[in-house]
């Protein structure tokens, strides 16, 4: 679905430019003729975005803004508000107003199109985020992470590359208390520490006589440690040919030459924006796919992956006529660990248990977080005389080797009970199986513990 504009301006042909370029780059546009007008058609339709004329009869420009950011149901929606060119002043008023970004009239076609580009991206990555976190709780999870991601997203690395110092001096001042400035003035260097380091934004002087800057935009974008950092370009007026090279290259926005300092601080931030709320959405596919089939504490599968993957594997073992085996562990006196040495003590020993089992088991075996101290590994395609030697060898590798605890001040010994179910070729039910295992454990642990037992092989 393409982003929907909202253009506010009291003067109709002004409107109707703004559309009809709009509207050439897909963008679906609503119009309104008054900041009352604005405001209404806001809350009834979804917009992505808002360009907002300043001097309007009634109520101008800075009060529609004020309102839109004042209101729930808004706030998040970007206003880019649309200046007399020399109004300086005017700027200050819009971001003190709420403002996210501005345009000079008479407004330039490329400024434009990637003005509301890049706002209407961060648009789109808060709103995901947002509903993100909705089905988070929904789905009965803390959704705390995911909101703090929306909020207080001040400041930020940004790398300026630039080979003149005064240009640079200047870059310097100006951001002075806002962002923490990194200055490069060669292009090599400016490509080593992209790669060692991390940015929210890349700033480039398109006016640099040592080396071709646009090359530099260039290889960035194929270097994979940058590649997702925006970029932010300084450019002439006039150089429009450039700015557009720039673009095709990947570039995120450019700043007009002599900068002004209230332009540069909302043009960075919304780039710093939109690196953070990516990297948050990248990190949230990671946690919620970790928060439902993943223990927190070994980082194995969890129960519930685990039962409802079984099934699964039992109608491939069915299908193939494969046998599938099975083994429930038990950590032996596993309790006096705890009382004795304390529950972080407990929780070293479960890692380190982990990592044993995963050690010692193959890629295509689920192992699993069946509760406390209990663990499953299910093996496809193996029979019990296989799983045996697999039961054999876990239960040796934990008992031959004492685990550490205190992270390395103390040295335990620990064991294992397990209980082992085959199913020759996946004909049984789940909840059958796992209890064959269960008993089989039932027993290790009544034969004394440290263990392997198999289960009777079902008779069918
Ligand atoms: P047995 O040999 O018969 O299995 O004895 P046990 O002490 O291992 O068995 P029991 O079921 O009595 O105790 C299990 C203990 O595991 C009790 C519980 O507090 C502890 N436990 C369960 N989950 C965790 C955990 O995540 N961390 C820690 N440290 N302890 C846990
Ligand atoms: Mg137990
Ligand atoms: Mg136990």
């Amino acid at each position: 679905m393409s982003a929907r504009v909202l253009v506010v301006d009291d003067i109709p042909a002004n409107v109707k430019l703004l559309e009809a370029r709009l509207s050439a780059e897909y963008f679906d546009v609503l119009c309104a003729y008054s900041g009352p007008e604005a405001l209404e058609i806001l809350t009834g339709n979804t917009v992505d975005i808002v360009l907002l004329d300043v001097m309007m009869p009634q109520m101008d420009g800075f009060e529609v803004c004020r309102r839109i950011k004042a209101n729930p149901q808004t706030m998040h929606i970007p206003v880019i508000m649309v200046t007399a060119l020399d109004q300086i002043k005017d700027r200050v008023t819009g971001l003190e107003a709420g403002a996210d970004d501005f345009l000079t009239k008479p407004v330039n076609d490329l400024a434009l199109i990637a003005r509301v580009k890049n706002l209407v991206r961060v648009k789109t990555m808060t709103d995901e985020l947002r509903s993100r976190a909705n089905t988070t709780e929904q789905m009965g999870f803390d959704s705390g992470d995911l909101m703090k991601q929306l909020k207080g997203h001040e400041g930020g690395r940004i790398l300026l590359v630039d080979d003149a110092r005064s240009s640079a001096d200047r870059i310097r001042k100006q951001l002075m208390g806002r962002f923490d400035l990194f200055l490069e003035n060669d292009a090599t260097a400016a490509m080593k520490l992209c790669s060692d380091q991390e940015f929210d934004c890349l700033l480039i002087n398109l006016d640099m006589r040592t080396f071709d800057p646009l090359r530099l935009c260039a290889q960035l974008r194929s270097l994979e440690a940058a590649r997702l950092v925006p970029i932010l370009v300084l450019a002439q007026e006039a150089d429009q040919k450039r700015i557009m090279r720039a673009f095709e290259l990947g570039v995120n926005d450019y700043i007009c030459q002599p900068v002004d300092r209230n332009e540069l601080l909302a043009r960075l931030h919304t780039q710093v924006l939109r690196k953070r709320y990516d990297d948050a959405l990248r990190d949230s596919i990671q946690h919620t796919m970790e928060l439902a089939i993943m223990d927190g504490l070994t980082k194995l599968y969890n129960r519930r992956y685990m039962t409802t993957h079984l099934g699964s594997l039992l109608a491939s073992a069915r299908e193939k006529e494969k046998p599938l085996s099975v083994l429930l562990m038990d950590i032996d006196f596993f309790k006096s660990v705890n009382d004795t040495h304390g529950h972080d003590a407990g929780d070293e020993v479960l890692e380190e248990f982990s990592q044993r089992m995963r050690k010692n088991t193959r890629g295509i075996d689920l192992v699993c977080r069946y509760g406390g101290e209990e663990f499953v590994v299910i093996m496809p395609d193996t029979d019990h005389s296989l799983a045996m030697v697999v039961a054999e060898r876990i239960r040796k590798k934990v008992s031959e080797k004492p685990f550490i605890i205190h992270k390395g001040r103390q040295m335990i010994d620990v064991t294992v009970s397990i209980g082992l179910a085959s199913s020759c070729r996946g004909e049984e039910q789940q909840d059958e199986l796992l209890k064959r295992a269960d008993d089989a454990l039932y027993q290790a642990k009544h034969e004394g513990r440290n263990r392997v037992v198999v289960a009777q092989i079902k008779v069918l």
